[in-house]
């Protein structure tokens, strides 16, 4: 990968915003090409602006009038002339009419083709097309559940209780429901699938084993065009709260290295046999010692920059460079794993009740010194808006050691001035001096366990 010039476009309009925008412009002039930031009306003096190559606006603050409308972000890859369109994560980075309408308009669509993220964003058809390939899945439903319910009575007993019920077209730890006895399941199951049909107008819900002290481990790939995939190391996400991961970190500690290289090995085989394209992740529960699939993310995730510390590899550079018909250029016995790196999530919030606080930031210095990168769009005088999500920067390290990663973190931490608005790093400065997180390879339940000591959950 070393012709960027060779790419068959010339400008990239980025259609996202905050920190993932300054990143995709970052990887953009790396590789000698334009930016064009779209931005929405509450965004009009973000500071990513002024160094991207061009700006344009396409609405007003609400993300279904700007972020998440596919026309008016087409008509501004039109007026400015982008030949190719990123979009980050979230927003309509893992929407299929998106990613055909970009297509179809003649552009480059920086991720997946189409029909993958169709797959993979539903989650039925994501455990189908894994089981296939071969990779480990949680123990559930093959498929939707029916409406017979001494069928799904029967179904929930061969799996065993606690089964959790899932929106097949489920995402943001939103349409998910234990269920601890039959007693529970036929309400359980009417309420989850009203809550499917209404936050993700499809009604289909599965069933899942529920796995009770899980760690959620995640694999990085990427796949060019010529059908070379490759697997970037495994990351540990599983301090969350409400599904929403808090800390990461590279490599997963204290698992057997050799079952990461095969479950690695696994995903990047599945990735040739489906004809997946660009960078991916493959989400997985670990209990016991085995790796149980639970989702696919088809696009580039927040939590990247811990896989892009210990492996050297820019993520959003290859996803331009992929999408740009470049072959990957790289072999699995190319990518080496090198020390430990953490990465915490910034967020304008209350670190005791997570109430949002958004507002103008008073003052801010940013930590410096060997190993560290921040990666944020906001600067000092800059007004958080309160129309988005709350994380205003990401703090990520990097050390020989995961002992010297997590000092360079808590050093990081109090360097960090953030006045103004509240911010959660008091309560990272608590989760970097938590002895069951210090030791590693804590489940996805310890943090709000924690939290719940504390009288918040
Ligand atoms: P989403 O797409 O909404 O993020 P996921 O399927 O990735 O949904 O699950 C989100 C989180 O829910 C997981 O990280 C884990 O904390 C929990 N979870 C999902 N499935 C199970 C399961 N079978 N057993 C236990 N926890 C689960």
């Amino acid at each position: 990968m070393t012709r960027p010039h060779a790419l068959p476009f010339s400008s990239v309009l980025i259609a996202n915003r905050g920190e993932i925008a300054l990143r995709i412009q970052r990887a953009c002039r790396t590789l000698g090409l334009r930016s064009v930031c779209a931005y929405s009306e509450s965004d009009r003096h973000a500071p990513y602006l002024q160094s991207a190559d061009a700006a344009i606006c396409i609405g007003p603050a609400p993300a279904a009038k700007s972020y998440l409308n596919i026309e008016a972000i087409l008509t501004a890859a039109e007026l400015t002339g982008a030949e190719a369109i990123h979009p980050g994560y979230g927003f309509l980075s893992e929407n299929v009419d998106f990613a055909q309408a970009v297509h179809a308009s003649g552009r480059v669509f920086i991720g997946p083709p189409a029909e993958a993220i169709r797959v993979m964003g539903n989650k039925v058809a994501a455990k189908r097309a894994m089981l296939a390939a071969g990779v480990p899945c949680v123990p559930g439903s093959g498929g939707a559940l029916g409406e017979d319910e001494a069928e799904t009575a029967r179904i929930a007993a061969d799996i065993g209780y606690p089964v959790i019920l899932k929106a097949a077209g489920g995402g943001g730890g939103r349409g998910m429901r234990i269920v601890r006895s039959q007693a529970e399941l036929f309400k359980a199951v009417q309420v989850t699938r009203e809550e499917a049909q209404r936050f993700f107008a499809n009604p289909d819900i599965y069933i899942e084993k529920f796995l009770e002290h899980p760690r959620h481990v995640e694999i990085q790939v990427l796949c060019d065009s010529h059908g070379e995939a490759v697997w970037l190391s495994d990351r540990d996400c599983s301090l969350q709260r409400r599904h929403q991961k808090v800390i990461e970190e590279a490599p997963a500690p204290d698992i057997d290295r050799s079952a990461i290289a095969a479950i690695g090995e696994r995903c990047a085989e599945a990735c040739r046999r489906i004809g997946y394209i660009g960078a991916g992740t493959f989400e997985f529960l670990f209990e016991d010692g085995a790796f149980y699939f639970i989702e696919m993310n088809t696009r580039v995730q927040v939590e990247h920059p811990v896989t892009e510390m210990v492996t050297g590899i820019d993520i959003v550079a290859a996803q331009l460079r992929i999408a740009g018909g470049e072959p990957l250029g790289l072999r699995q016995r190319d990518i080496g794993i090198s020390g430990h790196a953490l990465e915490c999530r910034i967020n304008a919030e209350d670190p005791f009740t997570f109430a949002p606080r958004p507002g103008l930031i008073e003052d801010l210095v940013l930590p410096g010194g060997p190993g560290v990168r921040v990666d944020t769009h906001v600067t000092r005088g800059y007004v958080i808006p309160s129309s988005y999500d709350s994380m205003i920067a990401k703090l990520i390290v990097h050390g020989a050691t995961r002992a010297e990663a997590l000092a360079r973190m808590r050093l990081a931490l109090s360097e960090l001035v953030i006045a103004g608005p509240a911010c959660n790093a008091p309560l990272h400065a608590e989760l970097l001096c938590d002895p069951g997180f210090v030791a590693g390879g804590v489940d996805i339940h310890h943090l709000e366990k924690l939290l719940e000591k504390r009288g918040i959950a």
